[in-house]
């Protein structure tokens, strides 16, 4: 089932082959990748994390942001260390960065039916793999999507959207939902802050649209950084255009963290002003997030109230199961 993530390129260096971050692995020195839990030994890949989580927990599926797959239900939810992304504005930094490798090591060992047997145990219909970015953990969290079908738990990712096109065809016909961040629509954000590239994340976001995964985006609002109107315009016609008036974009607001500790957090006229781009580019479904606040989703035919959301309680208003019960418009999702 597991296919090679790396190849052998001269002698015994390496190419990684996991994510879009293609990463040279040199024989010399044992050489790691950007994610920092892979790595080059004597002309193999090793993963330093190998079937290790460091964070567990059961979360309302609404914090992942899901809002149109299976609201209102708990869901079990698992990390490991390591990220193939650097953002400056990281908040889970001590998981996604360890400073060296031993503590890249360090976890519980777990297995796919551990996951799985935990997640039906707390009344999970399914399991998120978040926290930090999935694809580093790449062979557990496909071979618990795969067993987690045969038992009827579906897998999300919550992901950077970052994965090589191998590492995501091979990974999304066990996939039933992802939230991909789409952090920025300008190439030298990414680059500057993350260490990355715009184009592979919104070639993997166009890719999990056409299949059959449930897709959200979400954007986190950064004052200075990537909340200027005309490239949050140029974003929101992406989504509509090019992935679909369908798909939930998540803005969401920014808190100090990590090197950006000296920006203010996201203030809520700038969220309201996203929100409204979001919706004058033709986006039926745009949701302010990360802040104490009321939202709801609302048939895009008639306006009738369909769920409504205040912080994490949410009520699915009675007879909602898909369709509109007033109007009778199907509304794009997994609602039970
Ligand atoms: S997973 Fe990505 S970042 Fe890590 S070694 Fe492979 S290509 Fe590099």
């Amino acid at each position: 089932m597991l296919e090679k993530s790396w190849k052998k390129t001269k002698g015994k260096d390496i190419q990684c082959t996991l994510c879009s971050q293609f990463c040279e692995l040199s024989a010399v020195g044992n050489s790691l990748g950007k994610c920092g839990v892979r790595k080059n030994e004597d002309g193999f890949l090793v993963s330093l994390i190998e079937n290790k989580i460091v964070s567990y927990n059961v979360d309302p599926i609404e914090k992942k942001p899901l809002y149109h797959f299976l609201p209102n239900t708990p869901i079990f939810s698992v990390g490991s260390m390591g990220c193939n992304f650097d953002c400056a504005w990281c908040q889970n930094s001590s998981t996604a960065h360890p400073q060296n490798q031993e503590e890249a090591k360090q976890g519980s060992v777990v297995d796919a039916n551990t996951i799985i047997n935990t997640s039906i145990q707390n009344h999970c219909k399914s399991i998120a793999f978040t926290y930090n970015e999935p694809t580093i953990f790449f062979d557990l969290m496909l071979e618990c999507a795969v067993e987690a079908k045969e038992k009827d738990i579906k897998s999300v990712i919550v992901s950077n959207g970052y994965q090589s096109p191998q590492t995501l065809k091979t990974l999304l016909p066990f996939i039933d939902a992802a939230n991909i961040d789409l952090k920025s629509f300008d190439n030298k954000t990414y680059q500057k802050y993350c260490g990355a590239n715009l184009k592979p994340v919104l070639q993997n976001i166009k890719e999990i649209a056409k299949s059959n995964t449930w897709l959200e985006i979400t954007t986190l609002l950064i004052p200075s950084i990537n909340d200027n109107k005309n490239e949050l315009k140029q974003l929101a016609h992406f989504i509509a255009n090019e992935v679909g008036t369908h798909v939930p974009w998540h803005v969401s607001a920014f808190y100090p963290s990590r090197n950006m500790m000296h920006l203010p957090p996201t203030s809520k006229e700038s969220l309201q002003e996203a929100y409204e781009i979001g919706k004058t580019a033709g986006l039926e479904y745009v949701y302010v997030g990360n802040i104490q606040n009321k939202n709801e989703t609302q048939c895009p035919h008639c306006r009738h109230i369909l769920v409504t959301r205040n912080g994490y309680h949410t009520k699915i208003q009675d007879g909602f199961e898909g369709t509109c019960p007033n109007c009778e418009t199907k509304i794009p999702g997994v609602w039970v």
